[in-house]
């Protein structure tokens, strides 16, 4: 099961991903997480691609497909894996090709209206790190966070114009990233507009119907 996944931030992907992971031993691969590793970590790759990340800005091609390509070769993703955040330009959609054969991209879409409804509920505590959903999974006093009495926040990544913003960054950067995979009639979409357990559950009948999953 090697797959893509496509989808604009907030949309859940980190989740689903991690869910699919777990199930079937395979892999989730962001390229976004590796850097941020290795920035942490002070490796000399984390200092190449520290000014890019810290901006926002596309790292370049030549770098994020070395780290893909020595990222795939590693033994468990003999089985399979989700890469996730890559590709982003087409010259690595295609490096992707010639590493590879790649099974199915996977578009999770939804309304950016929910997107916004979705994150700008999260708040966070910013003293431990405890994550709550003003609609889904409330504090039991509201804006406090139940485990250690701190004031919560909203993250800044998680206000509405800024969702909206990285939302229309995030088509113009993948819109010839689907183009690409449908017409290779790769491309799955999926509507994410619902309960997490629906969306995985969609997934995966979509994958059996295709033969990629049993
Ligand atoms: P993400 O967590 O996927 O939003 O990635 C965080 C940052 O890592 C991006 O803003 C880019 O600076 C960098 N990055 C991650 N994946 C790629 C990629 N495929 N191509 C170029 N830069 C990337």
């Amino acid at each position: 099961m090697r797959l893509v996944f496509i989808g604009p931030p907030g949309i859940g992907k980190g989740t689903y991903a991690s869910i699919l992971s777990k199930k079937y031993g395979i892999p989730h691969i962001s390229t976004g997480d590796i850097f941020r590793e290795e920035i942490a970590k002070g490796t000399e790759l984390g200092k190449k691609v520290k000014e890019y990340v810290e901006k926002g800005l596309l790292v370049p091609d030549e770098i994020v497909i070395e780290v893909v390509k020595q990222r795939l070769s590693q033994p468990d993703c003999q089985k399979g894996f989700i890469l996730d955040g890559f590709p982003r330009t087409l010259r690595q959609a295609e490096a992707l090709d010639q590493m590879t054969k790649i099974d199915a991209a996977i578009l999770f879409e939804a309304p950016v209206e929910v997107i916004i409804e979705r994150v700008s509920g999260r708040l966070v505590c910013p003293k431990c790190g405890a994550i709550y959903h003003v609609k889904w999974r409330p504090p039991k006093k509201p804006g406090i966070c139940d485990v250690c009495g701190s004031k919560l926040v909203r993250r800044k990544d998680d206000e509405p114009d800024v969702v909206r913003r990285r939302y229309e960054i995030y088509l113009q950067t993948f819109t010839p990233i689907i183009d690409y995979y449908r017409k290779k009639g790769l491309l799955i979409e999926i509507n994410a507009a619902r309960e997490a357990e629906e969306v995985i559950a969609d997934l995966e009948q979509k994958l059996r119907e295709r033969g990629i999953l049993r």
